[in-house]
């Protein structure tokens, strides 16, 4: 139990002093200390936060992967890392960005040797986006863009299968560099692909990495049966 208060006596052994477990701070009344703030209480105080507990996970997965330690990791050595400050910056850069599957994400990282202070970059979950939407088999592409249908047609009170039809470009733009919707989804529905012939020039330009069309032309023709597949899920939804 790490936030039962210790209480410690004085050299005299008269006056009680109340002292701080995370940082041996004393204070004279238990009160003050119950107040008292300091960087290592602060985060013990957070470990069950969100971006802590992802922050722990990738910081357990950095040492498994890398072999680097191996002894189990407890949230005490996190606690007194160096590297607690980078671990957790990432861990609310997760959050913020609402990253697809964390987990992938976090051993991507790890596995590319990317450096830590770049794991939050803008680029680094472009090229994991990239990689994700390539790799992903194509039912599970199906299902994660549907699933995204259904959460945009909550929230605009419309029928998920009028995503394409009516999904506003930004926002479509947004799905589309964010990964969030699928090539495998856009290119084999007549919708999706009309939705991308009404982009600008200007805007293809901002969306072509991600969509990355001579990959997929390359992939499809190579994937026949599932790209049958993908196509009577979508036409069967009328998406
Ligand atoms: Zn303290």
């Amino acid at each position: 139990m790490r936030f039962v208060d210790i209480v410690v006596s004085s050299s005299q052994g008269e006056k009680k002093m109340f002292e701080c477990q995370y940082c041996n701070a004393k204070f004279k009344s238990e009160r003050t200390l119950m107040v008292h703030v300091c960087e290592p209480k602060r985060r013990w105080m957070n470990k069950d936060e969100k971006y802590s507990r992802l922050a722990f996970y990738a910081f357990n997965r950095f040492y498994e992967l890398t072999h680097a330690v191996g002894k189990p990791i407890d949230f005490d050595m996190f606690a007194k890392s160096k590297f607690y400050i980078g671990f957790t910056k990432f861990g609310k850069h997760i959050i913020n960005i609402n990253a697809i599957n964390p987990e992938e994400f976090i051993d991507f990282v790890i596995q590319n040797s990317v450096k830590l202070d770049k794991w939050t970059s803008d680029l680094v979950y472009n090229t994991y986006i990239q990689e994700l939407n390539r790799k992903e088999s194509a039912d599970r592409a199906v299902e994660r863009s549907i699933l995204l249908m259904q959460k945009w047609g909550e929230e605009y009170e419309r029928p998920f299968n009028k995503f394409f039809k009516e999904v506003s470009k930004p926002l479509a733009i947004h799905y589309i560099k964010s990964g969030r919707i699928s090539p495998w989804v856009i290119f084999n529905s007549d919708n999706g692909a009309e939705l991308i012939d009404s982009f600008s020039d200007e805007e293809l330009v901002l969306i072509n990495d991600y969509l990355e069309p001579s990959f997929w032309t390359r992939k499809f023709n190579a994937r026949v049966e599932d790209v049958q597949f993908v196509k009577m899920i979508l036409n069967k939804a009328g998406i």
